[in-house]
């Protein structure tokens, strides 16, 4: 990785805080990480609720620890405010895509491959040629690639975010707005960028059996999300129940631990042939 994207070294003093001192760790070892290629992809697949066939997978980063992995929670807001998220996000995206090439080729199937990107990669130009490169080297469709972005992208930069958003979609690659229902602002930015898909917040799905409100919530989204000709995702299933609750409501994709836990890419491999029904 070029320079550039490289917090400057700096040394231990007694005057640092806990957290500083936290945030401080977490930047040196993501550091250490990047260059040893220490980072793994995850794959937590989604899937059509009523015929139960497989569609695609979200691609989510895992940082090894001793003990397991350093939650993403915690490293990824640190490596968005050190740069860091550059290259970890061009990784993901160069390893997600040539994963998904592979295992499309073995099941004769064009599978989706759903990657995070950050807001602060909509900050520069540079989201625009690791996703071109990414393409490139794995040789996937560019409609097999979705990014999942939350309505933060919009947020300080929105001029040069949205002329981002439409390069994307000149690609071939669709937009899906994640973590519908959390933010306040969601539904005006749908209306105004080009977004395929809209994926309902997992505190939403694990409500919707004994909360009424929560309910509520998720039938005017998939309702709204008809109208206006997007594909709908409900991520968090957690219980059979909320499957079927899904299921009836028209959902179009579902994932959740009820389904699939996120798996190293052997792993979905091996479960590419099982249906969920
Ligand atoms: P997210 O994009 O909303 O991802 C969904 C999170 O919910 C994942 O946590 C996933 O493991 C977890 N999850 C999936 N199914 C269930 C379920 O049924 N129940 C519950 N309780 N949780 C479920 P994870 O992997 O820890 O990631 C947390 C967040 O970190 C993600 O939220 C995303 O915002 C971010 N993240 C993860 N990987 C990447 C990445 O490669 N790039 C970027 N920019 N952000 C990432
Ligand atoms: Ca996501
Ligand atoms: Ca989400
Ligand atoms: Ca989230």
């Amino acid at each position: 990785f070029s320079k550039k994207y490289k917090p400057a070294l700096r040394f231990y003093d007694e005057t640092m805080s806990a957290s500083f001192r936290y945030r401080f760790d977490l930047e040196q070892g993501l550091r250490k990480a990047l260059i040893d290629s220490e980072l793994q992809v995850y794959y937590q697949p989604f899937y059509a609720p009523g015929s139960g066939e497989l569609v695609g997978a979200e691609a989510l980063v895992r940082w090894p620890d001793k003990t397991g992995f350093v939650s993403p929670a915690d490293f990824i807001p640190v490596a968005e405010s050190t740069g860091q998220i550059r290259a970890l996000g061009a990784l993901v995206l160069k390893r997600a895509c040539c994963d998904t090439r592979l295992l499309s080729e073995q099941l004769g199937k064009k599978l989706v491959i759903a990657v995070n990107v950050s807001p602060v990669q909509f900050a520069s130009n540079d989201i625009i040629a690791d996703l071109q490169e990414a393409i490139n080297i794995s040789g996937i469709d560019a409609t097999q690639v979705v990014l999942e972005i939350t309505e933060g992208v919009f947020i300080g930069q929105i001029a040069g975010a949205a002329r981002l958003l439409e390069e994307v979609v000149a690609m071939g690659v669709r937009l899906s707005m994640d973590d519908f229902g959390q933010g306040y602002s969601s539904l005006s930015y749908l209306r105004m960028h080009p977004f395929s898909f809209l994926k309902i917040d997992k505190l939403f799905i694990q409500g919707m059996v004994q909360s009424p409100q929560d309910y509520a919530l998720v039938q005017a989204s998939v309702a709204m999300a008809q109208a206006l000709q997007l594909g709908i995702v409900a991520e968090g299933v957690e219980t059979r129940e909320q499957l079927e609750m899904l299921e009836s409501l028209s959902v179009d994709y579902a994932q959740g631990f009820y389904l699939a836990r996120p798996m190293a890419f052997d792993e979905y491999q091996k479960v590419a042939n099982i249906k969920h029904v």
